[in-house]
């Protein structure tokens, strides 16, 4: 008995060894990987065909969900073009189309050219095999913040490279911050639908310091980490999606005092992404998606004007 005691102990002493040596080899190639693993099932959630029939509806959490009967917005319109198509990352719930579409048309109208609309959702939402954690019911989406291009072909647009707005050494924003990229905070911030937007802690100080005639907006803008060169825009669980789980409102004030201060006293966490790192919260995604991943639905055409051989990763139905 003892021996077996023994015997047992052993086992799982090299059994704890083998996975000691192997998880630090995995983190040795994870830090080469640009992007980390993607998590479990989310090629299946990028190889859809296309939006499930039926009514539009998100499913779960911001984190963990999906979406049905989404739709893609159109890679241009007032205001706004849509970058990196190959990635097949356009689609959301017609509220979110709706929204874009709105802001576009508020941009255009405040002067302030095109705006880049950057990852949305999937065609079924769902975890992505790299990028974001959350995205995955099709209210989330994110918005470029430099305002300095002119509206482009689809695969000019492929190649755009994001322009940083942070200075991380002194944690402020940069020389190339302007009101054109407050005024693009705070119009897509104004609007209802949006529950809360993310942004740089250094951002969100830049946005505190305007003098803004209304600031009821800013109690929207969260400081995270990372988003020094774009903003993650969140909308509210839309009407008619009974099973889509909306988060806490953003707590009430403008968020400029004690919190951001916290944020602002270390400078390494604004630094590090919290896109593309594991996403726990997967396997809580709702038994109802596995319905929706099996679902009937629309097929994906190729993406008109955009050449072949232009993908990003990620890109998997044409
Ligand atoms: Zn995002």
């Amino acid at each position: 008995m003892r021996r077996l005691a023994v015997g047992l102990l052993m086992a799982g002493l090299v059994v704890t060894l083998t996975a000691a040596l192997a998880s630090g080899a995995e983190a040795r190639t994870a830090k080469k990987r640009k992007h980390a693993p993607p998590p479990p099932n989310s090629i299946a959630w990028s190889q859809v065909s296309g939006p499930s029939f039926g009514p539009a509806q998100s499913i779960g959490g911001y984190a963990a969900g999906c979406i049905t009967g989404a739709q893609p917005l159109a890679g241009e319109g007032t205001g706004y073009q849509v970058i990196r198509m190959s990635r097949q990352r356009y689609y959301g719930h017609p509220e979110l189309i709706d929204y874009l579409k709105d802001f576009g048309r508020k941009v255009a109208a405040a002067g302030l050219g095109s705006a880049l609309v950057g990852d949305m959702g999937q065609a079924r939402g769902g975890p992505m095999s790299f990028g974001h954690a959350s995205h995955q019911m099709g209210l989330d989406a994110d918005v470029w913040l430099r305002l300095d291009l002119p509206p482009m072909g689809r695969n000019a647009r492929e190649g755009v490279s994001e322009v940083k707005y942070v200075d991380y050494d002194r944690v402020r924003v940069n020389a190339d911050w302007s009101d054109r990229q407050a005024q693009l905070i705070r119009i897509a911030a104004a609007d209802p639908r949006v529950a809360r937007i993310f942004v740089n802690p250094a951002i969100k100080v830049a946005m505190c310091r305007h003098p803004w005639p209304n600031r009821d907006f800013l109690h929207k803008l969260r400081p995270w980490y990372g988003h020094d060169g774009h903003m993650h825009i969140r909308l509210h669980c839309p009407a008619g999606s009974p099973q889509c789980e909306d988060q806490k409102d953003a707590p009430d004030g403008d968020g400029c005092g004690g919190e951001l201060t916290s944020w602002l006293g270390s400078v390494y966490p604004l630094v590090e992404k919290h896109e593309g790192k594991p996403q726990p919260r997967y396997v809580n995604m709702p038994a109802a998606c596995r319905a929706v991943l099996r679902a009937g639905g629309t097929r994906v055409a190729a993406v008109d004007g955009l050449a072949p051989g232009d993908a990003s990763p990620g890109k998997t139905v044409r």
